[in-house]
């Protein structure tokens, strides 16, 4: 699941194709749960108008579109945003991906799971949204219109501080890595950078949020903030269905301490990182480093 530097990476290479380009046309497949505005209503909206700028706010995009509404874009678990052109063979079938050599490189044609294509006056690439679970989301605000999913979200995870993290936590018995991916108290961090964080931080995830102390807060603070900007500087992680908007992998998973190495050797101190279930999500840990 693309959590915040997977958005901020998309954000960062996705402005610049969209950020005062001039929609003509906006094509859209058909009436599901993944428009919470209906196509008709979204292409009513949208052509014929500029996108002013593309802001992140946890793992949201919003666009400013010229008159003052904005289009919030979800990615969900497996939505791909992109442009036309693109080429890695994760957007492809199993089928097609079997198929191609491995230093081939394919055009991505649309599919019926690309639910919104973006296309421009001037000639430019077009921009996909492509989501196969459908679990991501695009929603149209009118000017002034409030949106109930931003103003729930806690403070964003690259702007968090430890005193914040150590106010949300007192008399709180969940697990502190529950707590990091309740996305009120922290918006932005997943399952990947929360682990890594912990790591850091020298926490173990099931450690009950109440009794982590002040500088143990900050020091969670501060890791996730280095875990997220780390990422976002290679790229973002390419762990399942993650393709940056350019079609090129992500590297950050190369880095990764705990997250997904079960059973592997612990780089600090060679022990065993352990595995086990929080809040229905997998937590990874080393039970050396982590107190
Ligand atoms: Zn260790």
């Amino acid at each position: 699941m693309p959590e915040l530097p997977e958005v901020e990476v998309t954000r960062r290479r996705i402005a610049p194709l969209l950020v005062g380009r001039r929609v003509t046309r906006l094509h859209t497949s058909r009436p599901s749960y993944f428009f919470l505005t209906p196509p008709l209503l979204l292409r009513r909206g949208l052509e014929g108008r500029e996108v002013r700028a593309l802001t992140r706010v946890g793992k949201y995009l919003l666009a400013e579109i010229e008159g003052g509404g904005r289009l919030l874009l979800h990615l969900g678990m497996t939505g791909q945003l992109f442009t036309s052109g693109v080429a890695s063979v994760r957007l492809l079938s199993a089928s097609r991906r079997a198929a191609l050599a491995p230093e081939q490189q394919a055009r991505f044609e649309p599919d019926r799971h690309t639910h919104l294509r973006f296309r421009f006056e001037d000639g430019a690439p077009d921009v996909l949204f492509r989501d196969v679970r459908k679990f991501g989301k695009v929603q149209l605000l009118g000017p002034g219109e409030p949106c109930a999913r931003i103003e729930r979200l806690g403070t964003d995870a690259l702007a968090v501080a430890g005193a914040d993290l150590f106010g949300a936590t007192r008399r709180r018995s969940a697990a502190i890595k529950t707590l990091l991916l309740d996305q009120a108290v922290v918006a932005g961090t997943g399952n990947i950078y929360a682990d890594e964080a912990l790591f850091l931080a020298g926490v173990r995830p099931a450690r009950p949020a109440g009794r982590v102390t002040r500088v143990e807060c900050e020091r969670i603070a501060e890791a996730l903030r280095r875990v997220m900007l780390r990422s976002i500087e290679t790229g973002g992680s390419s762990i399942s269905d993650y393709v940056a908007p350019d079609g090129a992998d992500g590297a950050y998973q190369d880095e990764r301490r705990v997250y997904a190495r079960t059973d592997e050797p612990c780089h600090a101190c060679g022990r065993k990182i352990l595995r086990r279930v929080l809040g229905q999500r997998s937590a990874h840990w080393c039970p050396g480093c982590q107190r």
